[in-house]
């Protein structure tokens, strides 16, 4: 608005080179993040999974950031939505999948077995035949593999293909978990879709129930629904011992938040582990 008004410029004119403006900078990511899938710049963090029970880590969810060659390590907010839109996305996840073997062969030659390792799978991925061939030549068995994905995958207008692929994926004995659970607009119904064995609880359900009746029994009914269908739960944003104590009092199988570890490079992870075990 300032340009516009200082050179006397039409709104019009102003919108249009705030869009170009914007054109340019998306074309300008999208080759970024084309060459950046090339050159092999997308590095898993790996975010701790723990037993509510007894403690223990019972996996990792991998999340990935982009070692900007400029821009140091970019969050996947920096990235996804462009990625996403310009149909990228899949090729993201494609490659951050390709580095998890050789990765998870150093933790195993460290000493450290992962007993599951959580991936998130973008729609588009979902509806590509070949993460079923990546992941059986992955050498990862896939019964380790917990895939990760969000209600809104049914919104793509895919639903064939993304069945298609639910089905591989359990067939192979992969574990399907549903993310985010609550947050969209079709919950009860994506669960009766796609019949996943993990419920993930978002963390604007998990946080406040320490203080907030009804967020307590809005995870209760949560949990209540995901056990009766035979799943296990998944409390994410545990922040606090506070968050710790309730999610597991409640029933939730899992834990997952900066209590426990923030996503960090396997090497953290590997030293985090060392230290705990010994
Ligand atoms: P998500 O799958 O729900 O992952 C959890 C997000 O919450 C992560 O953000 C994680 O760092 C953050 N988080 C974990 N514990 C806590 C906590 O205790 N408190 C708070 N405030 N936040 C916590 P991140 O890594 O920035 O990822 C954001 C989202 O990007 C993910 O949400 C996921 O939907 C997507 N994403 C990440 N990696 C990938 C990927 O490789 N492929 C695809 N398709 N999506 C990905
Ligand atoms: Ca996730
Ligand atoms: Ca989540
Ligand atoms: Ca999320």
């Amino acid at each position: 608005l300032y340009h516009a008004k200082t050179n006397g410029k039409s709104r019009w004119s102003f919108f249009s080179e705030e869009m170009h403006a914007e054109a340019t900078a998306t074309k300008r990511m999208v080759s970024d993040l084309l060459l950046a899938c090339e050159k092999r710049e997308f590095v898993p963090h790996f975010q701790p999974i723990v037993d509510a029970v007894s403690g223990r880590m019972a996996g990792a969810e991998v999340l990935v950031r982009w070692a900007h060659p400029k821009m140091g390590l970019l969050p996947p907010e920096a990235f996804l939505d462009t990625a996403a839109t310009m149909g990228i996305l899949k090729r993201v996840d494609a490659v951050t999948f390709e580095a998890l073997p050789e990765i998870l062969g150093r933790l195993e030659a460290a000493g450290i077995e992962l007993p599951r390792i959580s991936i998130n799978v973008s729609a588009g991925r979902l509806a590509d035949p070949t993460l079923i061939h990546d992941i059986k030549k992955s050498g990862i068995s896939p019964k380790r593999l917990a895939i990760e994905i969000l209600e809104s995958v049914y919104l793509d207008r895919i639903g064939d293909l993304v069945d298609w692929t639910l089905g591989e994926l359990k067939e192979l004995g992969a574990t399907i978990a549903l993310d985010d659970f609550g947050t969209g607009h079709a919950s009860v119904q994506s669960l009766l879709k796609i019949k996943p064995a993990v419920l993930k609880i978002d963390r604007q359900f998990i946080q406040p129930i320490v203080e907030d009746e009804t967020s307590r029994a809005l995870v209760a009914s949560m949990i209540g629904i995901g056990k009766s269908l035979g799943m296990s739960i998944i409390a994410e944003g545990v922040e606090t011992e506070a968050h710790a104590r309730h999610a597991a009092q409640m029933g939730c199988d899992y834990l997952q938040g900066y209590h426990f570890g923030r996503p960090m490079p396997a090497a953290e992870l590997q030293d985090m582990l060392a230290k705990t075990n010994g």
